[in-house]
């Protein structure tokens, strides 16, 4: 993509600032009689598929949720990837195998609190079972209560992520 530059010429001579006050001053009271669109947390709230000024968007990159197939196992084959980018050091996993051969994670956990929402588990994971989700009502009491195990990962139910697409950069 090409980056387009705007070269701001310094103004020559004698300048007035009462232009620009004015101008400051026209757009402070053109907002005092537009809508407000402060939300009311928590009497008020958003959802995933919420449309104008409360809207989240899509790609938004919230609380993890792991996918599970029809049997309700995850999706995960414990293949490593995940842990192995996240920049967090945030994924924890512990790899199984069953008797014929499979791959599945004995542990694995995700600490929501030292996470910083990349998205690169999303992205690099073979099965799409681990994703980020367009979620963020994840407040605790205690710092433990971060740490998603397997088991809270799978059992969320929160629309997932379509994360940063070049093909529509403003996610719409
Ligand atoms: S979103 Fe990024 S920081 Fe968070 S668990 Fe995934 S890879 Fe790690
Ligand atoms: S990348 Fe996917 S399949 Fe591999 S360990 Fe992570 S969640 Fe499991």
């Amino acid at each position: 993509m090409a980056i387009g530059v705007k070269v701001m010429k310094r103004p020559e001579g004698e300048t007035s600032y009462v232009r620009a006050a004015l101008r400051g001053m026209r757009l402070t009271f053109k907002h005092m009689f537009q809508p407000k669109v402060t939300m009311q947390y928590p009497e008020e709230r958003t959802t995933a598929d919420a449309r104008g000024p409360y809207a989240i968007a899509p790609r938004w990159r919230g609380t993890h949720r792991m996918m599970a197939d029809e049997q309700g196992r995850s999706k995960c084959v414990a293949c490593g990837l995940c842990p192995q980018i996240c920049p967090a050091n945030c994924i924890k996993l512990v790899p199984g195998e069953d008797e014929h051969g499979n791959r599945y994670p004995l542990i694995y956990e995700i600490d929501e609190f030292r996470c910083v929402f990349c998205g690169y588990c999303q992205e690099v994971c073979p099965e799409e079972a681990i994703h980020v989700g367009v979620h963020f009502e994840n407040a605790e009491y205690g710092r433990d209560r971060f740490v998603y195990d397997l088991e809270r990962l799978t059992s969320q139910t929160h629309p997932v992520s379509t994360l940063w697409d070049p093909a529509d950069p403003k996610g719409e």
